[in-house]
């Protein structure tokens, strides 16, 4: 059982997949959850019907754990994983999953997978996968009455190998990643789906990432792909209020700090023709925390806007992902109890 152990090189890991001893599963049948199940194989037995196949009834979460210096094991905000995943369900019609349950689960991942959580200081940390999909056999588009969750976990790296170096991004009004008042504000694979082909055009443009704009009048910004926007002027902490984008647990809990810090905070529509006017601009979510941006280029108006010319992160930026980070891994107080002990 310890042969993983000898072998998986903390400083070197990926963001990517590596099977790990268990996973938690709990199926919704005639209408209730049943028992959380423990299962050692990444395999999953799908009816080749299943809604989630062939209807996109499937939405995901996110979030991790940290060994923090005291050999603790602490995740961020799981509560808030939990409700999202309700808020997911409910706008794609699945069965909710209660939130004592997935907190029961996220813990029983962790603790089966023990042994795969990075160490301390290793920059590495247990990503860990809730997922809810639909398995009823259907062929006519409805609901399903079959459910699945399940959490997976999996050691990752850095988001970012090159660490908190900013990033160029792009704007291109021609690829909307969600409708007006489609799914955006839930976190479910077809909006992945969706920002693909824009995903792969812009990194092959040389760009981290699409910075889309409000799929309605493409006036205002939305936010990164799979991280919301943030920017910094004038000792503001500014991000797009929209019914596009995702709540990003990582951006509501930035908006407290930074408000803790000092700094006024604004949710509000932010309209492209004030990107000139910003100090600092960078993407925030659970995989990177914050990512800075060096650099939006529009590629529709061939213009260009410059946040960090010596390829170093904006002071705010990197003082909020100090204190955010510190209290994810333990090293400073978490005064609104955002951090739970597994053990
Ligand atoms: C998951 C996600 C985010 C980031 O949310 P966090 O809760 O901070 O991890 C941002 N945008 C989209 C579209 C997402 O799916």
């Amino acid at each position: 059982m310890d042969f993983m152990e000898t072998t998986i090189n903390w400083s070197e890991l990926s963001f990517g997949y590596m099977k790990t001893d268990y996973n938690v599963r709990c199926y919704y049948r005639d209408g209730k959850w049943g028992e959380l199940e423990v299962s050692s194989s990444d395999i999953i037995n799908i009816h080749m019907s299943a809604t989630c196949l062939h209807y996109g009834q499937e939405a995901f979460e996110g979030l991790k754990a940290f060994r923090g210096k005291d050999g603790r094991v602490r995740v961020f905000r799981m509560d808030e994983n939990a409700k999202r995943l309700q808020s997911s369900a409910r706008g794609i019609m699945m069965a909710e999953f209660p939130v004592e349950r997935f907190e029961a689960a996220v813990r029983q991942a962790i603790k089966l997978n023990e042994r795969f959580i990075p160490p301390y200081g290793s920059g590495a940390s247990l990503y860990i996968r809730p997922l809810l999909i639909g398995m009823g056999a259907l062929i006519g588009v409805k609901p399903a009455d079959e459910y699945m969750f399940m959490v997976f976990v999996s050691p990752v790296g850095p988001y970012f190998k090159t660490g908190f170096t900013p990033v160029p991004v792009c704007i291109m009004r021609g690829f909307d990643r969600a409708a007006p008042n489609g799914t955006g504000t839930y976190k479910v694979g077809g909006n992945y789906a969706a920002s693909l082909v824009a995903g792969k055009k812009a990194n092959e443009k040389g760009y981290a990432a699409v910075l889309y704009l409000d799929p309605k009048d493409k006036i205002y910004l939305d936010e990164c792909g799979p991280a919301n926007f943030f920017a910094i002027r004038d000792n503001t902490y500014i991000t797009p209020a929209s019914n596009s984008i995702l709540p990003s647990i990582t951006n509501k809990s930035l908006l407290q700090l930074a408000a803790d810090m000092g700094l006024k905070v604004e949710r509000r529509p932010v309209p492209v023709s004030e990107l000139g006017s910003f100090e600092e601009a960078a993407e925030c979510g659970t995989a990177a925390v914050i990512t800075p941006i060096s650099r939006i280029d529009d590629l529709d108006e061939d213009r260009s806007y410059v946040y960090s010319k010596d390829g170093k992160a904006g002071r705010t930026s990197e003082k909020l992902y100090n204190k955010l980070f510190a209290i994810q891994t333990g090293d400073e107080p978490d005064p609104y109890g955002w951090v739970k002990i597994i053990d």
